[in-house]
Parts: C-alpha cells; sequence; structure tokens
C-alpha cells in the first residue's frame, strides 16, 4: 500500500465517498478510509446514510406504503383484492439486498475513479499524517497533501433510556425488528420518528410518539405541518406533543417509559422503544494529539464557509460540522472540498438545502418559513395551491396536501417553498432550481408545466401569490 497521498478522506459515507471520488476525477491520488462494520461483520462502505438510515429505510417505507395500499386503497379503483397479507422477513431481505447492492455499487465507484479503499480506522496526526488501523489491527502512518475529515454522526443516546439494541433501539434497531412490534413507543417526532414510526404503523404496530415540544414539527411551515398532522393521526399514529420522556426502564421483555405532560407524569409500557432524540457529530478518536482542528461546544469539527478547519490542508465535511444532518447536504460540501482542493471552484448553497420527510403524505420545503421571515423582518407574501384542484392528484386518489410559495413582497423573488403531498420529495427540485438561479413567484408562474401532473400545484401555487391561479378562488 502506498503511504503517500494527495488526499486521504476519513469517512466513507456521503460526505466521503463523493469527496473522494471527485478528488480521483481531478486527478489526484486518493485513498478513502473507512471503519464501518454492519452487523453480519461485512467492512462496507456507504455510512449511515446506505446501511442504516436513507436507503434501508427507503426500502421499508416503500414495502409498507405498497401494503397499505393493496389492502386499503385499490378498491376505489375497481381492483379487488384478498387475503393481503405481509411477510416481515421477505420485506427485510429486500432491505438488506438493497442496501448491499448501494454499498457493492459504492465500492465500484471508488475503484474505478481509481481510489484506494482503505477499511479501518483512521485518525488525523499533526502534520498532515494520518495513523491507519486496519480491521485487522495492522497500523500504518500516511500523509497526504490535504486531508478531509467525514467522520459522519452518531445517534444521540439518553443516559435515561440507553440503548440495549433489543427492546430500546436506535434508528438502526428500528429498521431491523424482525417482526411487528404490538406496541411501539417513539422517543422524538423528528425525521426519523415519523418515517420509522410510519413503517411499523403501517404493519399493524400500535405507535405512539412522544415529542417534548408543543408544536408539531416544528421547523416545517405551519400550514403544512398543520395537513401532516391530520393525516398521520388518520393513519393513527398517536402523536403526543408537550410530552417530555424522562426515563425507560426494561421491564422482562417491554419497556416502561415515563413521560411528563401537561397533567403530569404519566406511564407507558410497550414492546419497544425507538429513542430518535437527534444525532450527534461523531469524532471519538478521529482527532489526535495536537492536530490543531477544534471542535465546538456541540463536538462539532470547526469549519469556515468552505470547510476548512483553519488547518493548512485539513477539511471536514458532512455531519461531523455545523448545519443539517442530511446525506445531500454532505455529498455537495464532499464534492466542494474536492474541487477546492484542485484549485477550481466549489461551494454550497446552504440556502436552498431541500427538507424532504419520507412519509406518506411526503413533506419536503427549502428556502424560509413564515415564521423565520417575520422575525427577520422581511416583508413576503404566499400563494397556496391544494392538491384536491391537481387533476392528477385527483386520479391517482391521493388528494391530500398542498404546496405553498413564498415570495418577497416587493422584489417577487422566491423565498420558500413548502409542500405536502403526494411526490413532493420530487417536486421540491423544482422549488430548489428556482431559487438556485433567483427565480421569483412570477417566474415559476411562467413556466410551462405539463398537465396532468402533480407539477401544477408549484405552478398554480405561483400564480395565486397574485391571485391568479385558475383552478381555485382567489
Ligand atoms: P430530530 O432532531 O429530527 O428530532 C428529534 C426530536 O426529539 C425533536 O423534535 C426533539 O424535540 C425531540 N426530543 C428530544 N428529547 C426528547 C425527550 N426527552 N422527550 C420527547 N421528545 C424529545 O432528530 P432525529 O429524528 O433523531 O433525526 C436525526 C437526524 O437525522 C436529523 O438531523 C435528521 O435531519 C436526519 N435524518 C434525516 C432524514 C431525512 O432527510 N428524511 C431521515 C432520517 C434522519
Amino acid at each position: 500500500m502506498a503511504s503517500e497521498y494527495d488526499v486521504i478522506v476519513i469517512g466513507g459515507g456521503p460526505a466521503g465517498y463523493p469527496a473522494a471520488i471527485r478528488a480521483a476525477q481531478n486527478k489526484l491520488k486518493v485513498a478513502c478510509i473507512d471503519e464501518w462494520k454492519n452487523k453480519d461483520g461485512s467492512a462496507v462502505f456507504g455510512g449511515t446514510c446506505t446501511n442504516a438510515g436513507c436507503i434501508p429505510s427507503k426500502a421499508l417505507l416503500e414495502s409498507t406504503e405498497l401494503f397499505v395500499k393493496t389492502k386499503d386503497e385499490l378498491g376505489v379503483h375497481g381492483i379487488k383484492v384478498g387475503g393481503v397479507e405481509f411477510d416481515v422477513t421477505q420485506m427485510q431481505k429486500r432491505k438488506t439486498g438493497i442496501v448491499k447492492a448501494s454499498t457493492t455499487g459504492i465500492a465500484m465507484l471508488l475503484k474505478s475513479a481509481g481510489v484506494t479503499p482503505l477499511q479501518g480506522h483512521g485518525k488525523l496526526l499533526p502534520g498532515k499524517k494520518v495513523e491507519f488501523t486496519a480491521h485487522d489491527g495492522k497500523k500504518e502512518t500516511l500523509s497526504a497533501k490535504h486531508i478531509v475529515l467525514a467522520s459522519g454522526s452518531i445517534p444521540t443516546e439518553l443516559k435515561s433510556m440507553p440503548f440495549d439494541g433489543k427492546n430500546i433501539v436506535d434508528n438502526w434497531g428500528a429498521l431491523d425488528f424482525d417482526s411487528v412490534p404490538k406496541k411501539l413507543a417513539v422517543v422524538g417526532a423528528g425525521v426519523i420518528g415519523l418515517e420509522l414510526g410510519s413503517v411499523w404503523r403501517r404493519l399493524g404496530a400500535e405507535v405512539t410518539v412522544l415529542e417534548a415540544l408543543p408544536d408539531f414539527l416544528g421547523t416545517a411551515d405551519r400550514d403544512i405541518a398543520k395537513v401532516a398532522a391530520r393525516e398521520f393521526a388518520k393513519q393513527g399514529l398517536a402523536i403526543k406533543l408537550g410530552a417530555k420522556v424522562s426515563k425507560a426502564e426494561i421491564k422482562g421483555d417491554t419497556v416502561e417509559v415515563t413521560y411528563a405532560d401537561a397533567k403530569g407524569e404519566q406511564k407507558i409500557v410497550v414492546d419497544k422503544l425507538l429513542v430518535a432524540v437527534g444525532r450527534r457529530a461523531f469524532t471519538e478518536g478521529v482527532l489526535g494529539d495536537g492536530t490543531g482542528v477544534k471542535v465546538d461546544a456541540r463536538g462539532r469539527i470547526d469549519v469556515d464557509e468552505h470547510c476548512w478547519t483553519g488547518v493548512e490542508g485539513v477539511w471536514a465535511v458532512g455531519d461531523c460540522v455545523r448545519g443539517a444532518m442530511l446525506a445531500h447536504k454532505g455529498f455537495e460540501e464532499g464534492m466542494a472540498v474536492a474541487e477546492l482542493i484542485a484549485g477550481k471552484a466549489g461551494h454550497v448553497n446552504y440556502d436552498t438545502i431541500p427538507w424532504v420527510i419520507y412519509t406518506e403524505p411526503e413533506i419536503a420545503w427549502a428556502g424560509k418559513t413564515e415564521e423565520e421571515l417575520k422575525a427577520a423582518n422581511i416583508p413576503y407574501k404566499t400563494g397556496s395551491f391544494p392538491f384536491a384542484a391537481v387533476g392528477r392528484a385527483v386520479a391517482m386518489n391521493e388528494t391530500a396536501g398542498q404546496v405553498k410559495v413564498i415570495a418577497h413582497a416587493e422584489t417577487d423573488r422566491i423565498l420558500g417553498v413548502h409542500m405536502v403531498g403526494p411526490g413532493v420529495s420530487e417536486l421540491i427540485a423544482e422549488a430548489v432550481v428556482a431559487m438556485e438561479f433567483h427565480g421569483s413567484a412570477e417566474d415559476l408562474a411562467r413556466i410551462v408545466h405539463a398537465h396532468p401532473t402533480l407539477s401544477e400545484a408549484v405552478h398554480e401555487a405561483a400564480l395565486s401569490g397574485d391571485k391568479r391561479a385558475i383552478h381555485k378562488a382567489n
């Protein structure tokens, strides 16, 4: 193995592997170190997103949504089905296969780009050196002109409800249940709580989501959150707001969860507890002594707007630095840094990062909410349009939800777009493009949108800001 590189990337998740591939595309000599091991002991690239996050959760969300549709929604189309059943083992097998195909694909991409894959632990040392410990324990000191730290994040564990991997689990544990828990409680009505709560609810679990904050989906637009809360309640997801969980105790094969709400202390007993109260940057064992790299009060590696740590040749990207813990934010940071290292232009526009929650209906947004604009004293106008008035959504029998476009009251520049409804994880891309190009609501309104498509909701919402929507009363 060579010991000198142009670039060494520590971490092969969604921030690290794109950094390595782009650096190699830029004709640099690159190594990518990753220590991930799956539960079967296999060492793979792809990090949390591919192995224990985005990809496996979407696999299960897809399977369980198909089950619900087949069971409950085909009748209205005149399709008669009987005896609809599910097989958790097969769902899990399919999920594992999808994860395997993804990690195999990433390994192939690294290889074909000419990146040296190193499986084991990477530790930054002073003087642009990296200590690499292979999974068999063999150590080697490597050096590089540039080192990119992309060590990711791990679930936040609360002392009062430690994970035991069986009854009290994190997202990875909740993705791997081999049967449907009769009763599942979730601490935190955030992205993970809602997505994984939905998976097991759709298969029949009684799901109670306990959220400490009084508002549902506090970072989302209020109108969007209201529609989502209504739809989740219809699905039988019991979301309790203002319910702060203080402890969870394993009793036999159950978990007793204690929380406080407006009525005082409450207890529920469940079979499984998913604790999804956020994630924290993972840097343990990554920063050797005397490197000069600083971490902030929340344990995140300190970087400037270009993901530079302030130490010559050392960069950090993805979940281990400030900003949204989203795979696509990591992708872009990784690629941007690889461009900067090669002396090219690289940047990330943090103002247009899309958020998506893959529930049913889906929730997606980019840019500012009305609350943020009010707080910043920015004058704005809004236009919205319901999917119930979109022909394609009606034909699909998926009419819940709406699109809201927020534009500057004077300049008409789009400041935020918020959606809940069918296919909005894809529709949000149009909003991102428009915002990236500094588009106005009028621009969106003048763009031809195919009919009949769900994208007409975006078109009509933009028109509605000036009370010119065609398919609703303004
Ligand atoms: P989150 O920050 O989205 O939500 C955690 C929730 O837990 C918060 O609403 C918080 O108020 C609540 N909470 C904290 N302590 C509590 C307590 N004691 N009792 C009750 N409620 C409590 O975190 P998450 O859902 O764990 O997700 C972690 C990260 O992973 C997030 O940054 C998220 O963006 C990312 N992620 C993204 C996606 C996606 O993009 N679709 C999917 C999964 C995860």
